[in-house]
């Protein structure tokens, strides 16, 4: 596997463990079906209690069950995990840094021990509703309100709105649900952990995908859902509740496009070495050599970002800027260096039968969701010059 600077010989015992785990999951149960998956438009649902016993979901975070592995660990384990499909990625992604993460971070003592273990291990899926159709990249115009009432258990808030474009949310037990609390002063946005099976939730899927198709999408309707004012993470109010747990799963995002691009970089060099025309293999060429040459350098360059904001995230430095611009770089670089290795297979390189269009197709969406590519730099021109170009 590419490791061109020799990254790996620093690895600590752990972080090879759970690479080598992680790595051995991938090629065993999803690189043999995940072409037809892809294809059907289907999740390989069976995976989420067996990537729970696998420890997948949040393995960072520490307490409640959870191992409190190193950040570089974290990252190795998202590389290989979207080396095998940006799908699988995203539900490792969702499950820990967006659902698990506030709970941790913001939630009460009581929804950290109903609902972190379950989610650990699968049993739960979560997913979080922050996009609206008519807020995706301003997600603070959201609309979906809570309003205080009296129910007959005590306290309680009515939740309507719309959310769109939800990664699982179909398949969800528990939704992490961003909504304006139109009763306090101000209506700041809150996080409400709301069950699905709730009269007033729907759950509609988004069939209609030509990225990330083996992965759920789907909507969340809330019409006058009631919860609990237990429900409410008691412990955040405001746009960096929900800004928080983008930068940790934007975080595990520049480590998985890396490997995304690593799989690209893998295919094409294989076919370029074993398929002959004009009587020699296509490697032997110069112009493809200087296009193997050009991806290695950029999933290089990648992987080093990554390791970087790993030791950054690790002694509490990191910042979300910093993320910024490993998302814009690395995800931009994935989606650059997939079409080239897509370009190397000829016509094989359109299929399912090998990875590198299916890595292309996903990458549209990965350099939309989580901040657009537009977005990212945005926010790095406003770091760097101190005018915000997009508030
Ligand atoms: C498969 C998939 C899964 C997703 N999963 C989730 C999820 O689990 N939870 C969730 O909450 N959301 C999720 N999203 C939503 C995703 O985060 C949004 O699609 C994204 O934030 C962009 O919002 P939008 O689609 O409304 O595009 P818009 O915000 O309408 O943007 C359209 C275009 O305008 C550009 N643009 C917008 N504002 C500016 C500006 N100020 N300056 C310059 N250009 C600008 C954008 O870069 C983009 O190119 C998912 C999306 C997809 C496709």
């Amino acid at each position: 596997m590419l490791d061109y600077v020799g990254l790996e010989a620093d690895l600590g015992q752990e972080e090879r463990m759970i690479r080598d785990t992680a790595r051995e999951f991938v090629d065993e149960n999803v690189a043999p079906d995940i072409g037809s998956h892809f294809e059907n438009g289907t999740f390989p649902e069976e995976l989420i209690t067996e990537m729970g016993e696998l420890g997948f979901y949040a393995p960072n975070l520490e307490g409640y069950g959870l191992p409190g592995v190193s950040e570089t660990a974290y990252g190795l384990l998202m590389q290989e995990l979207e080396a095998g499909d940006s799908g699988i990625r995203s539900m490792a992604s969702v499950q820990g840094a967006l659902v698990m993460y506030p709970i941790h971070a913001f939630g009460s003592e009581e929804q950290k021990e109903r609902w972190l273990p379950d989610l650990a291990n699968g049993e739960k899926i979560g997913c979080f509703g922050l996009t609206e159709p008519e807020h995706g990249s301003n997600p603070a115009g959201m609309e979906t309100r809570a309003e205080r009432a009296s129910g007959h258990a005590g306290d309680e808030y009515v939740l309507s709105g719309s959310k769109t474009w939800i990664t699982n949310s179909p398949i969800a037990d528990v939704a992490v649900v961003w909504a304006r609390d139109t009763s306090a002063e101000g209506s700041p946005v809150r996080g409400f952990l709301v069950e699905t099976d709730k009269e007033g939730v729907s759950t509609n899927e988004i069939d209609e995908k030509l990225s990330m198709r083996a992965s759920v999408t789907g909507e969340i309707g809330l019409s006058n859902v009631r919860v609990p004012e237990s429900a409410v993470l008691p412990g955040v109010e405001g746009m960096k509740g929900p800004l928080s747990c983008l930068t940790q799963a934007r975080y595990g995002i520049t480590w998985g496009a890396a490997g995304a691009a690593r799989d690209c970089f893998e295919t094409a060099r294989d076919y370029a070495t074993d398929r002959e025309q004009f009587d020699t293999p296509i490697a032997s060429f110069q112009l493809q050599q200087g296009k193997l040459a050009e991806m290695a350098t950029a999933i290089t360059t990648a992987q080093l970002l990554s390791h970087r904001l790993a030791d950054l995230k690790e002694r509490g430095d990191l910042r979300p800027q910093q993320v910024s611009m490993a998302k814009y770089n690395n995800v931009s670089m994935a989606r650059d260096q997939a079409r080239v290795a897509r370009e190397m297979l000829g016509g094989n390189g359109i299929t399912t039968d090998y990875s590198p269009m299916r890595h292309l197709a996903n990458m549209e969406t990965v350099y939309t969701y989580e901040g657009t590519h537009d977005i990212h730099s945005l926010i790095l021109g406003q770091d760097l010059t101190g005018f915000s170009a997009f508030e």
